[in-house]
């Protein structure tokens, strides 16, 4: 009997830097290595995996059926309806194969967490060999703890103590597998059948698809952009961000590639770690899986922070409906929700926007927003998402000041300054002037902004000192 591999791929759709991979191809000469996908429509639609990013994993398998097949390595696809489904079925997938060994890297979602446990416990009795690895983040989040050994919940106190741990150590990527000469899988290419779950087409252009072009949208943003990136980030108009964010949610990318190759481009980054802009935002994206790794029933139960269940939230679903279609009459809302629904993609800027004006304007539940920014997005990451959201509306761990609100306006004004963006999105808006457009609120029904477009729903002013109100009661409330 010879040794067979088999790597079950998850959310790591990539040959390069992949431990789960690296690891069970290692001294590859006598083994059989398999790899197997198993999609799981049922669960995804739960999970309100958006059309989008479904076909962006459809794409991303496609390609990697192929690199795969490069390598010499057969890989199996199959579907399941859920992830209690997949657990007997990769048992059963082990049992006609003959698997001896098993190689996954972790994932840290709470019920990706839970199946994990009974997979293990399954092949465990089985005799088949486990080996998990670590991969969705850069640094593991069991390494960063307070000197007392606890787990932070704020982010500024998690990212000193992460770049003390990157300042000791990058963390090296993983080199791609020689090609397995044992088996040759190379006729084996079949055709993948599409999910039994919507799809829905996505621009091409922006998201690449495969892990060769990711890297090079890397490199490009590298090149490019990274010099810009702290300075012009947050602008409305152009594409400065890296466009990294749903290759990174599926791993087509990681976060270690991410790094090694900005610092192999700009060496002298590792002398201000704690500075650079772009840096912060990988160490938000972390700090959020930290969480969900350490506090799985937080992100569960909506009861824990218990001022939330205090306040009293807007149920009016007519505005939150004037909300998803772009209808609010605020230009910067309406033209952000416009290219969330155009593209599912937007900047972090406008994310913030539309969360702030629909928490604090519209003091509507941040779960709702939450639901419907996962159902569009490419890039939905359920940690990221659900972080921000808590986030913006101070439902967080890290106890943000709930007087923390956006003034749109001003917002428009500041990284829209022509209204290109805006425009760009609203085309009713293209004779309206850019001092109209970022002062809706401020007209009156007479001199309307355009009659093609909604006066503002809510006034800014009153909607923000209701909300001010609701939330200090809430708070009093809490400590009464
Ligand atoms: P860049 O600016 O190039 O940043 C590089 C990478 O850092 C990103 O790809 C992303 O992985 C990470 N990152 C950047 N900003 C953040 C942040 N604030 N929090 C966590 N990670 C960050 N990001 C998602 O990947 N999925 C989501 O579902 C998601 N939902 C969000 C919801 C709200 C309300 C807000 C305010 C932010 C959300 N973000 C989410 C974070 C952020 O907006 C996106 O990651 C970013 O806009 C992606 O663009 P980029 O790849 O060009 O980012």
């Amino acid at each position: 009997m010879h040794n067979v591999n088999l790597i079950w791929f998850r959310n790591d759709l990539r040959t390069l830097d992949n431990p789960a991979l690296y690891f069970a191809c290692k001294n590859n000469t006598l083994k059989i290595i398999l790899a197997l996908f198993i999609s799981t429509p049922k669960q995804w639609k739960q999970n309100v995996i958006s059309p989008r990013k479904i076909s962006l994993i459809y794409e991303n398998i496609i390609y990697l059926q192929k690199k795969l097949n490069q390598l010499g390595i057969h890989f199996f696809y199959h579907e399941s309806s859920d992830y209690l489904d997949s657990i007997n079925y990769i048992s059963s997938f082990c049992h006609v194969h003959h698997v001896t060994s098993i190689f996954f890297n972790c994932e840290y979602g709470f019920l990706e967490y839970k199946r994990d446990k009974i997979v293990k416990q399954k092949l465990k009795r089985k005799n088949i060999s486990i080996n998990t690895f670590h991969d969705s983040t850069l640094i593991e989040p069991d390494i960063i703890k307070s000197k007392k050994n606890t787990v932070y919940k704020s982010y500024s106190h998690f990212k000193k103590k992460y770049i003390l741990e990157l300042k000791k150590n990058i963390p090296k990527c993983f080199s791609i597998p020689i090609k397995n000469n044992f088996e040759n899988h190379s006729n084996l290419l079949f055709k993948i059948p599409k999910f039994s779950i919507n799809f829905d087409d996505f621009d091409h252009d922006l998201f690449p698809i495969g892990e060769d072009s990711v890297l090079n949208v890397l490199k490009l943003f590298l090149k490019n952009n990274f010099s810009i990136y702290s300075h012009d980030n947050n602008l409305l108009n152009m594409n400065v961000t890296s466009l990294l964010s749903p290759h990174l949610s599926i791993g087509v990318i990681s976060s270690r590639q991410c790094i090694n190759l900005l610092l192999k481009k700009y060496p002298n980054v590792i002398n201000s770690l704690d500075t650079c802009s772009w840096i912060n935002e990988l160490i938000w994206r972390e700090f959020y899986k930290y969480l969900l790794y350490f506090y799985p029933d937080f992100y569960q139960k909506n009861n824990i922070y218990s001022w939330e269940h205090k306040i009293k939230w807007n149920q009016n679903s007519y505005h939150f409906k004037l909300w998803k279609q772009g209808q609010t009459g605020y230009p910067i809302v309406d033209a952000g929700i416009k290219q969330l629904r155009q593209l599912g993609w937007i900047n972090n800027r406008l994310r913030m926007i539309l969360a702030s004006f629909l928490v604090k304007n519209l003091l509507i539940h941040w779960k709702q927003g939450e639901r419907y920014f996962m159902s569009k997005l490419i890039d939905g990451d359920y940690a990221s998402n659900n972080g921000n959201w808590r986030w913006m509306s101070s439902i967080d761990m890290d106890h943000v000041p709930y007087f923390r609100i956006f003034n749109p306006m001003l917002q428009s004004k500041k990284f829209d300054k022509h209204a290109k963006y805006i425009r760009k999105y609203i085309p009713e808006l293209k004779n309206t002037s850019i001092s109209d457009i970022h002062n809706p609120c401020n007209l009156n029904k007479i001199k309307k902004i355009c009659f093609k477009y909604p006066m503002p729903m809510v006034n800014y002013y009153h909607s923000r000192n209701n909300t001010l109100l609701v939330l200090k009661r809430a708070k009093y409330e809490l400590n009464k």
